[in-house]
């Protein structure tokens, strides 16, 4: 995979180029101060596959979620859709844009209104979107409550009536009516009971099969990822930690922070089971970021370069990983 393609392809459908989000927060009276949230992020997206964008809370996902959902400007860098560059696309081409790119979010409860049934919920786009008339958006209706699971009698029905992973299949039938081109899905199966997180990722990967939707997937779970993914891209501090294909990043993994966070995950197998390593510490402060890597202070493989020096993006054995030592990194306890 290609973290930035140097031409536009018809294969990829969004690119991030060095997208950066900074805010500006009050550190005293009289100090302002910048938090990096995403720090120039670069790669792109294939048609009709899944990037899954992985890291702890606080890393930056959900701020990249609403970079490429156009809920928020990025304060530098460049976002592409389908070759269009948001920032010098006219505003009706960016309303048109908006419709392309759509998000499911982590706790359907929260993210659709109460005070209306699922045919509102699902009719409303249609009716501001396109010219359907209200018969044919009944049919679209009851086709898309069909096509997530849900039965078409229960249009009329509010949120509360029904069940956890039920309302998350409305939240992305609601997500899919406008046949978006892609969907940006912030940890959708985390605010769900297991035994429905899997349905709900087979609901995922049966719509992308269906209507060739491509899927940029945010969890923090890597069994998660592992079902749904076809590339990865891990995330720290804002950063880019490691990004590559699935396959390739998870049979040697060959950033510190990627592999801590694998060794974390229960293996059901005992030849995927891998050596654990224990994260020191926390996060730092995004007001006071640490010098060189942003991973130093809690990596175990941390030289005095690493203090100093801030490593750069690089294409090491079939992925881009920022660390200065990935060449022995995936060596190591292999
Ligand atoms: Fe660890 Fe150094 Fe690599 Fe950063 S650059 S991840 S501190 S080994």
């Amino acid at each position: 995979m290609n973290a930035v393609p140097e031409t536009f392809s018809k294969d990829i459908v969004l690119v991030a180029d060095k997208l950066a989000r900074h805010y500006s927060v009050k550190r005293s009276m009289f100090q302002q101060g910048t938090v990096k949230a995403l720090n120039g992020v670069s790669f792109s997206l294939e048609r009709g596959k899944t990037l899954a964008v992985v890291g702890e809370s606080g890393c930056g996902k959900s701020t990249l979620a609403r970079q490429l959902t156009m809920i928020e400007a990025p304060t530098s860098g460049r976002l592409l859709i389908d070759g269009e560059d948001v920032a010098n696309a006219s505003r009706a081409k960016v309303a048109d844009l908006r419709q392309r790119v759509q998000m499911v979010f982590q706790n359907p409860f929260a993210s659709l209104n109460p005070r209306k049934t699922v045919e509102q919920t699902l009719g409303e786009p249609l009716a501001i979107n396109t010219k359907l008339s209200s018969s044919e958006r009944a049919e679209r209706i009851a086709h898309m409550m069909r096509t997530v699971g849900l039965r078409p009698e229960h249009a009329a029905r509010y949120p509360h009536m029904f069940s956890g992973g039920q309302r998350q299949r409305v939240a992305i039938a609601r997500a899919m009516i406008l046949d978006p081109q892609i969907l940006v899905a912030d940890e959708p199966v985390s605010a769900l009971d297991v035994s429905i997180q899997a349905q709900i990722l087979n609901l995922f990967m049966d719509l992308q099969q269906q209507f060739g939707t491509s899927y940029v997937f945010i969890s923090h779970n890597l069994s998660v990822v592992e079902h749904i993914a076809d590339d990865v891209m891990v995330m720290y501090f804002g950063g880019v930690a490691e990004l590559g294909d699935k396959a390739t990043i998870y049979a040697r993994p060959r950033h510190p922070y990627t592999r801590a966070l694998m060794s974390a995950t229960p293996a059901l197998f005992e030849e995927d089971r891998r050596i654990k390593i224990r994260l020191q510490g926390e996060m730092p402060s995004p007001l006071n970021p640490p010098s060189g890597c942003t991973f130093h202070q809690r990596c175990p493989y941390a030289i005095d370069k690493c203090r100093v020096e801030e490593p750069a993006l690089r294409f090491v054995d079939g992925r881009h990983v920022s660390c200065h030592r990935a060449e022995e990194v995936g060596e190591i306890d292999a």
